[in-house]
């Protein structure tokens, strides 16, 4: 008897089912995904305060910061130029309760004009040139600590100096969470570009978010050469030079974060380029990606330009930031208003996605 033969499975619909979503941006990201489903294209996700509440590399320089590994003391003289800031004066390595207030005032060291439409590039890069001479297991090891204090008995927040600095632990939006697992199953390729350092970035995907995935239902997750962050040339034993570009994809261990293989691996202060900030971030997809993203998702003035460049567009508003809103709202009156859709979310106090419509104006 001859077998019936049988209909191919009807491909499930995407369905975002999290509390948080803006009902406006659940569905337009519902019909995107739905309509570009099982081609392979190209999504690019900004990590901090994008797919976490928080920044991975504050949050580990903090650890470092805290546990005296990282001092003020053993940094070279060069790295960290002494400059003038209104209200502030002279803002000195050596000035603050801990290298971090340094970094934080070097986030907008142009901040005398308001002309500058990349303030933060130096700032992201510094905080990444400090760690030369530690191992990249030493910097995946201070990124497993910080995010153990997003863990009870903790309050959430890893202090450096007592009652004067202090970072939240990032952790990740459930809504993010099941929006990467939707892409995934749908068939997309994501990636993640951002500005914190790359092991730090990795080392949370497979520590933090795939085991998420997996819940999801997903086999697989996020692949390590998908992410791609800040990096310095590296060094071992030997005394070559290597770049994270390529190690990911020619060393398995490296790739998968192996404590061994990362031990013989030393940070130095040479940057790997292009360095995904702002219009590198363009630069980073143009060489990994060569393509378009059909999507891309960012919060902050360092993603402006990825997101202008990607087809469709997705802004996670902090209502924090309103600073942040007002740029984008400018931004938004150039690029005309399609293809953005909006997700607010709360930083401080109760974190997480807020399903009303954001302040973006
Ligand atoms: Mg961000």
């Amino acid at each position: 008897m001859a077998s019936a033969k049988r209909k191919p499975a009807k491909s499930r619909r995407c369905k975002l089912e999290s509390p948080g979503w803006n009902e406006k941006t659940r569905r337009a990201l519902e019909r995107l995904i739905d309509r570009g489903a099982g081609k392979n294209l190209p999504v690019v996700f900004d990590f901090d305060n994008t797919l976490v509440c928080g920044d991975v590399q504050e949050a580990t320089l903090a650890v470092l910061a805290r546990s005296g590994r990282l001092t003020a003391a053993r940094l070279p003289e060069t790295l960290s130029p002494s400059f003038r800031l209104p209200g502030k004066g002279l803002v000195t390595l050596q000035s603050g309760a801990d290298l971090t207030e340094y970094y934080e005032a070097f986030l907008a060291p142009t901040a005398h004009g308001d002309r500058d439409p990349t303030p933060l590039a130096n700032g992201y890069a510094w905080a990444v040139e400090v760690l030369e001479h530690l191992r990249v297991s030493e910097v995946v090891a201070a990124t497993r600590e910080a995010c153990e204090f997003a863990r009870a008995p903790h309050d959430g927040f890893i202090e450096v100096t007592p009652g004067k600095t202090r970072f939240p632990a990032p952790r990740f939006y459930p809504e993010m969470v099941e929006l990467v697992a939707e892409l995934i199953r749908h068939r997309f390729d994501v990636w993640i570009i951002s500005a914190s350092n790359v092991w730090s970035v990795r080392w949370m995907v497979q520590h933090e978010l795939n085991p998420r995935l997996r819940q999801h239902g997903l086999k697989q997750g996020l692949r390590a050469d998908h992410v791609i962050g800040i990096s310095t040339l590296l060094t071992d034993r030997s005394g070559r030079l290597y770049k994270d570009a390529l190690l990911v994809r020619n060393d398995p261990g490296y790739a998968a974060l192996d404590e061994k293989t990362l031990r013989s691996f030393r940070l130095t202060s040479r940057l790997q380029f292009p360095v995904p900030t702002y219009s590198g971030k363009i630069a980073c997809i143009f060489d990994a990606i060569g393509d378009r993203p059909y999507l891309c998702a960012g919060d902050s003035p360092g993603d402006h330009p990825m997101l202008v460049y990607s087809r469709h567009r997705l802004w996670i508003a902090r209502l924090e930031k309103p600073g942040y809103q007002k740029k984008l709202a400018q931004l938004i009156r150039k690029t005309g208003s399609a293809g953005w859709m909006i997700q607010a979310a709360r930083t401080r106090g109760e974190i997480g996605f807020v399903s009303a419509p954001a302040p973006v104006a």
